[in-house]
């Protein structure tokens, strides 16, 4: 089986509920783990739940419904104007000084 192909098939037996719910799980894991690495105490576990988070990323969006992706969609592309503007705003002050 291909990657895509073994994500598909675990999602499909999991539900976006329980697909959702991993997701948190395993954003909870790394973020433990990446502050781990940034205090040096980690062994590179922190590579191992990104794995995990990207796993159940793609696990989820092969499972969301149309609306559900349009309102992600959305949020995305609003989240990101704002901050490119931010970024702007940012290099222009720098330009001021
Ligand atoms: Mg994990």
């Amino acid at each position: 089986m291909k990657v895509e192909e073994k994500i598909r098939y675990i999602a499909e037996h999991n539900g976006l509920e329980k697909a959702l719910d991993k997701l948190a799980e395993e954003c909870a894991e790394y973020a433990a783990a990446r502050i781990k690495h940034n205090l040096g105490e980690d062994n590179g576990e922190y590579l191992e739940e990104l794995a995990d988070v990207f796993i159940m990323r793609a696990e989820v969006q092969l499972l969301m419904p149309e609306e559900m992706k349009c309102q992600i969609s959305e949020e995305i592309n609003r989240k990101l104007d704002r901050q490119i503007e931010r970024i702007q705003d940012e290099i222009s002050e720098r330009n001021k000084i």
